[in-house]
């Protein structure tokens, strides 16, 4: 049988987190530690896993151990299994997911993968099918002719430097700002009213925007001034390798530019169904934004303009770009789960979903639980049947409530730590 060896995220050995922290090259050694002693007994038999609920870290990750087993040697090609853990549910889930795998499947890197859903596995099987299905179509994996180095650190983050470009009523994209969301005028038109201090909202209008479009395959020049640059929709290539090439073109000419990315180049006719679009715009959006590439995004294969502008949203919280509501990270549950996470999950979200920039974990066990939280602010770990231990980040502070109290014990200790907000007033009905 095979065996897998995985490292996870927030549970490496002392000895490794002395030596290189809690880093993708600590979780890469300790994985190939591991590996060795498998070889030293002519066990070969082995596929690799690096498990973050953090698609950027997971990305780093697989690309560092991809690119150590090649410097191995080629009796170092082992199989990669890839997954974003605790990625939770629904659509936020699915989106995490789509990032982490979905950007790995389109560099070349993965044999098997797994979408981990806190739901019915059934519901994973269809959405890795889709996430196979559209890599071919999202990233090009032969070299380009005349083609620039890299324009970022695949192994790292680190955001691009661009000039800051106001985009009207106060805001501006560029610089250190938030990553924005625009929107088309049509889009715009049929979102209709936006509530004062409505968090989901369009950050300009592209129409509007000093928008310019290039052809990233030979170098280009731009206008005198500043504005926005982006890939025009009419250059055949696929988006993540079209905004890459856009970035590395910019950077030989030392062009500080903010980019716009978008989410496809050509709008697939008929429109995608809302949950493959889902996939694509996370997969090309997310592994961009990665890579460190984007100012604003523009998301235009979800044909419901309100579902466009969410999914911006979403996108930008699960890459950990910008964080506008509760972030979870739930495991997907397995025989050691000790309460039914979908509905303690359901129970949490109901009391915290209002409360932006915090994240809660929602883990079924002891035994794997407080080492997946990752860098959650709150977990909510099973303790023992019935009961509940409840963390503030990784230190454990109240244990063995009865699993009856334990989100209204949540609450008080997310309360105690100057985290809770009360949540807004139901709007009123006519
Ligand atoms: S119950 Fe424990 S071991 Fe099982 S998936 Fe959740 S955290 Fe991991």
């Amino acid at each position: 049988r095979a065996l897998r060896i995985g490292t996870n995220h927030g549970s490496l050995s002392d000895r490794i987190m002395n030596r290189y922290g809690d880093t993708p090259l600590g979780m890469v050694e300790s994985a190939l530690e591991f590996a060795r002693v498998c070889r030293r007994h002519g066990f070969h038999d082995l596929v690799f896993s690096m498990k973050s609920s953090n698609p950027k870290v997971m990305i780093a990750c697989y690309r560092l151990l991809a690119a150590r087993l090649a410097e191995l040697g080629p009796d170092w090609n082992y199989p990669l299994h890839l997954g974003v853990t605790e990625a939770g549910e629904g659509e936020d889930g699915r989106i995490k997911s789509a990032i982490g795998i979905g950007a790995l499947l389109c560099d070349g890197i993965g044999d098997t993968i797994r979408v981990s859903l806190t739901e019915d596995s059934i519901h994973e099987i269809p959405v890795c099918r889709d996430l196979i299905e559209q890599t071919g179509r999202l990233a090009n994996l032969e070299p380009l002719p005349d083609c620039p180095p890299l324009p970022f650190d695949p192994f790292e983050y680190r955001r691009r430097p661009a000039d800051k470009l106001p985009l009207g009523e106060g805001l501006a994209c560029g610089g250190d700002e938030p990553i924005r969301v625009v929107v088309s005028r049509a889009q715009r038109e049929a979102l209709g009213p936006i509530a004062p201090g409505q968090d989901v909202r369009p950050e300009g209008v592209v129409e509007d925007l000093p928008v310019v479009g290039v052809d990233p395959r030979q170098p280009f020049a731009l206008p005198e001034g500043a504005g926005l640059v982006t890939v025009r929709d009419d250059v055949p290539l696929p988006a993540i390798t079209a905004f890459r090439l856009l970035a590395a073109r910019l950077r030989q000419m030392n062009c500080r530019w903010p980019i716009l990315l978008k989410d496809c180049l050509r709008l697939p006719e008929p429109p995608l169904p809302s949950r493959l679009a889902l996939l694509q715009s996370a997969t090309v959006l997310g592994a961009l934004l990665a890579d460190g590439l984007g100012d604003a995004l523009w998301v235009r294969l979800e044909p419901d303009a309100s579902q466009a502008l969410r999914l911006a949203y979403n996108i930008l919280q699960a890459v950990g770009s910008r964080s506008f509501k509760t972030d979870y990270v739930a495991c997907p549950s397995c025989g050691r789960t000790l309460f039914n996470l979908q509905t303690v999950t359901a129970r949490i979200k109901a009391r915290t979903a209002h409360l932006k920039g915090v994240k809660i974990a929602i883990m079924g066990c002891i035994v794997n639980g407080p080492g997946e939280m990752a860098d959650a602010d709150f977990g909510y770990v099973g303790g023992a049947p019935g009961k509940v231990n409840l963390y503030v980040g990784k230190t454990p502070v109240k244990f063995n409530i009865p699993e009856a109290e334990a989100v209204d014990r949540l609450v008080d200790l997310i309360r105690e730590h100057g985290k809770w907000i009360e949540p807004p007033a139901p709007a009123a009905t006519s």
